[in-house]
């Protein structure tokens, strides 16, 4: 079993085979997919999908690259947004240092606005980091003093002094498809080194396609590839590495109804599909 905790299945790439899609992840093996929000203004496409589909849940929020642009990110909105029932996390949020599209100060007050967000709501944070290690972990121990919140790195490629300092304050990591590439020698052995207990897999898809699908348009069916490569690097069975991370994303993402109903009504998604 497994869950696929970062998807874009809004996005145009999906549209002409969304139900294939979700039935070949389901195939697959997968319990739950959640499909993450990039813009407030397209979030009424987001609760559709998830509307639509029983396994499927979403998040609100603003990427970092599109906080400049669109419906402004306010508090009243993301806490307004997310009382929806399928809606189970804030973000995608964070800092992107390597595209920079949107100036850095208005990046930062639209991330610690989703910060209040899943603090007063209870929802977990999904962050977004990238080659913003420094002030990442900064503004992370800084808002953690002023009042707890839940939270995952996602797609995580960060350095290993970022994925200690999160784990420290209790956040979850998850990997992506990256952890497959060849040249990731180092993610691996910094996955290697992460308390099982906080890690979870996602596709990212459309993006970031794992071996032996990269350079392909990327589908949640697909972190069956990811979970592999993290089962061996963690020295443990598919099986087993996938139910602890379905164990993992549950336990954060705590909207989400328990698997046991699926359980007892005949094991997999097989008769939830119908
Ligand atoms: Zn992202
Ligand atoms: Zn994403």
């Amino acid at each position: 079993m497994l869950i696929d905790s970062h998807c874009h299945l809004d996005f145009p790439d999906f549209a002409p085979e969304r139900d294939a899609v979700v039935a070949r992840a389901r195939a697959a093996g997968l319990k739950r997919m959640i499909t993450i929000s990039t813009r407030l203004d397209r979030f009424d496409e987001i609760r559709t999908i998830a509307e639509t589909y029983e396994d499927v849940y979403c998040s609100v929020g603003t990427h970092p690259m599109h906080a400049h642009e669109g419906e402004e990110t306010t508090l009243a909105r993301l806490i307004d947004l997310s009382a929806h029932p399928k809606c189970v996390g804030i973000g995608e949020t964070g800092l992107d240092y390597h595209y920079d599209d949107a100036p850095r100060d208005i990046a930062l007050r639209v991330f610690r606005t989703h910060i209040t967000a899943a603090r007063e709501t209870g929802l977990p944070l999904i962050i977004h980091s990238r080659e913003a290690d420094t002030d990442m972990a900064a503004i992370l121990t800084e808002e953690m003093k002023q009042g707890a919140f839940k939270a995952l790195l996602h797609c995580f490629t960060s350095s290993l002094a970022l994925a200690e300092t999160a784990i420290d304050l209790g956040l979850s990591i998850s990997f992506s498809g990256v952890l497959t590439f060849k040249k990731s020698e180092e993610l691996r052995a910094i996955a290697d080194r992460l308390p099982l207990d906080r890690l979870l897999v996602e596709t990212d898809a459309p993006y970031l396609a794992p071996v032996p699908y990269r350079g392909k348009r990327n589908e949640p069916a697909y972190v069956a590839e990811t979970a592999k490569v993290l089962a061996e690097v963690k020295s443990v069975s598919v099986e087993e590495l996938g139910s602890v991370t379905t164990a993992n994303a549950l336990r954060l993402f705590d909207k989400m109804p328990p698997l046991d109903d699926i359980a007892r009504s005949g094991e997999n998604l097989a008769g939830q599909a119908a």
